[in-house]
């Protein structure tokens, strides 16, 4: 009998775009392509975003991951497939293009690489622990540049989103000759897609602008992206769209965007360190201010310390919620920690818990008894005078006001536009789709 070893293989890829125009989902796209015909797809292709808040990440700081079953080809086979369709797309050339490419062999993906992939949307790791972990492993590795890649490359292949929230991206692709011209796309028929589909798919359209964000604006090759909860709503919302130019190829992606995989650790103030997605409690101790470029800025308090807490300019009408704060008032903040520059050490907030309000309090003079007009103070203790009618009020105390407040407790999160590819928009809050997923036809290709 012949002995047949079936060889399931994880294959992560990171940072093959340039911002020249590559993207890193094409190179996966065509890669899908050149592999359908030798191996068989045992998930879809993962699209892992990882930690936003590094420095020297890539553009939109992703990886992908396939996993895949190869007979004919082999291992070898493979490896060498995926090179030559890298070299073929990646921009080689480019200083800042770092690929990483990693495979692994086994039908379980370590835990030991699993918490590595989950470090990687959560905190920071270095080139040397990934090539480490690698090794330990027997991983094939092809790094190019500096090596950054290899994180994110094993950072995709250990974040398998098993039992874990995930979403579904359908990503369309455009033909060349179209790449780096403006799209062309029915925006009604977007808006029509967004009404139809409800809740079941995010993020099509940025209603305080209107704007249609299912389109990039770079000059790379994605056309639009529609995500969603399901493998079939992302496909048949994809249908809903009226496209003004040809669709070279698409596929469907699973991915950790919109689940926030990223805040998952709550941190004391002082615990904090630059470029951690970070959870805090506490009490707002500054009222809030909005300084120069529009930022909205308080600080934040616990029993550890105190940080600047700030909405940017680009998180539009989210800035009213944090001018809304005032001193007191008891908040959960979601954001990544800014190193200090010329302003100090600074949450960037993604999101905001409001979760009990103090109460809005004003003191004024007690109304003249004589002539109705609020008195003045004559001095501390010293009592009050009517400056109209002159009357004296020697004994009096100010009058205290509740005012009502402009905000109620909840969670609050950036427009669209301004959110992070892994926020959890407000629509999924009280949602985690953690049902294992189905296969259904997830690519075209010309
Ligand atoms: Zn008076």
């Amino acid at each position: 009998m012949m002995s047949e070893k079936r060889s399931v293989l994880s294959l992560g890829i990171d940072d093959a775009d340039s911002p020249l125009g590559m993207c890193t989902t094409y190179v996966c796209a065509v890669l899908v392509e050149n592999l359908a015909s030798f191996v068989e797809f045992l998930d879809y292709p993962l699209l892992i975003r990882f930690n936003p808040n590094i420095p020297y990440k890539t553009r939109g700081n992703g990886g992908f991951c396939l996993r895949f079953v190869a007979e004919e080809v082999g291992v070898d086979g493979v490896f060498e497939m995926v090179l030559d369709t890298l070299v073929s797309l990646a921009d080689f050339h480019h200083p800042d293009t770092n690929t990483g490419v990693v495979m692994y062999e086994g039908e379980e993906v370590p835990r030991e690489v699993q918490l590595f992939g989950e470090s990687v949307v959560t905190g920071i790791k270095s080139i040397e622990e990934g090539r480490l972990l690698a090794e330990k492993y027997g991983m094939r590795v092809f790094a190019h540049g500096n090596g950054r890649g290899i994180i994110g490359a094993l950072g995709a292949i250990g974040n398998v989103l098993r039992n874990f929230d995930h979403t579904y991206e359908y990503m369309a692709y455009r033909v060349p000759e179209m790449w780096g011209k403006p799209r062309r796309i029915d925006r009604d028929s977007v808006f029509e897609m967004d009404r139809k589909m409800g809740q079941r798919t995010f993020n099509n359209i940025d209603f305080e602008t209107e704007r249609v964000l299912i389109t990039p604006r770079g000059p790379d090759p994605v056309f639009f992206g529609i995500r969603g909860e399901d493998p079939e709503i992302v496909k048949e919302a994809a249908g809903m769209v009226k496209t003004l130019e040809p669709v070279e190829r698409w596929v469907i992606f699973r991915t950790n965007q919109g689940t926030d995989a990223h805040l998952k650790r709550a941190y004391k103030i002082k615990e904090v360190e630059p470029y951690l997605p970070v959870i805090i409690e506490g009490e707002v101790s500054s009222k809030p201010e909005t300084v120069q470029g529009g930022h909205a800025v308080f600080k934040l308090s616990d029993e550890t310390g105190f940080i600047d807490c700030a909405a940017y300019e680009p998180t539009g009408a989210f800035r009213n919620v944090i001018k809304s704060l005032i001193i007191g008032d008891n908040v959960v903040v979601y954001g990544g920690i800014r190193p200090p520059n010329k302003i100090p050490i600074t949450v960037n907030l993604e999101k905001i818990e409001v979760k009990r309000l103090a109460q809005k309090i004003v003191r004024t003079n007690p109304p003249c008894l004589k002539c109705g007009k609020n008195m003045k103070s004559m001095g501390k203790n010293q009592g009050y005078e009517c400056k109209k009618c002159k009357s004296v009020l020697s004994k009096a105390e100010k009058i205290v006001k509740v005012l009502p407040r402009e905000i109620k407790k909840g969670k609050y999160v950036p427009p669209p536009r301004a959110q992070r590819h892994l926020t959890r928009p407000i629509t999924r809050e009280n949602f985690r789709n953690i049902t294992p997923y189905l296969l259904i036809k997830w690519w075209h290709y010309p």
